[in-house]
């Protein structure tokens, strides 16, 4: 598969230097205005939504000053075979969609939940908690264990509600790298517009930390479920 562009190292660690910059600007003049106070699951969900587009137009405005564009593209899903930690507040923005799923693509969902969950105790990650090494990184995604929320056409059927992580990740080498490798060379998570949006959102939930308990999304999927009775 070929790519756009691929951006030298330089160009690539001006992007980063530039980006972090940015986000701390913009954290330090902090638009607490923008922040909802005790909004119910539909208020989160629509604030959430806004808050990822934002943070996307504000890593859409960095690439275009450094003129690199990444090599992510609509129906690539490579990354969906990552481990994902996600926040209970994260997961309590897609309860309106879930909600509004069909019985019968909720059931279908609930079963892809199941079988990951069955995956993750059978390879002995259920506990996998983000702060391991790279090896144990590497073999999450060779175990390939696909994200319940990844539909059979390759996009992300909660995509208004993805978690932050999924929001901010770019690849900017190879398309084909992501297919084979857990950390490809030139992928970035754009931490801080991720940490951004992280801090905002534990305030408009009144949480106290970040750690709220990231977990991995589908033991986080089972446990709302569970809490849903579905
Ligand atoms: S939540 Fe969506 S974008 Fe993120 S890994 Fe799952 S399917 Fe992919």
């Amino acid at each position: 598969m070929s790519i756009i562009s691929q951006p030298t190292p330089s160009q690539f660690q001006a992007m980063i230097l530039d980006s972090g910059g940015r986000a701390h600007q913009i954290k330090q003049e902090s638009n607490g205005s923008r922040i909802p106070d005790h909004p119910n699951p539909l208020a989160l969900s629509k604030w959430y939504k806004a808050e990822i587009e934002w943070a996307t137009e504000q890593i859409d405005s960095v690439e275009a000053s450094h003129n690199i564009k990444h090599s992510c593209s609509k129906g690539c899903h490579a990354c969906c075979y990552q481990p994902i930690m996600v926040s209970w507040n994260e997961m309590r923005s897609m309860i309106p969609a879930i909600k509004s799923l069909s019985g019968e693509a909720r059931d279908e969902l609930k079963g892809k939940i199941q079988h990951a969950i069955d995956e993750l105790e059978r390879q002995g990650m259920r506990h996998y908690n983000g702060n391991t090494p790279d090896t144990e990184r590497s073999h999450y995604f060779n175990a390939h264990i696909p994200c319940p929320l990844l539909s059979d056409d390759g996009s992300c059927s909660m995509y208004d509600a993805r978690p932050t992580t999924c929001a901010v990740y770019r690849n900017y080498g190879d398309p084909s790298d992501c297919q084979t490798m857990a950390d490809p060379p030139l992928s970035l998570q754009f931490e801080d517009w991720e940490s951004i949006v992280f801090t905002r959102l534990l305030k408009a939930t009144k949480t106290k930390k970040v750690s709220d308990g990231l977990r991995l999304l589908p033991v986080r999927l089972k446990e709302l479920f569970d809490e849903l009775h579905y």
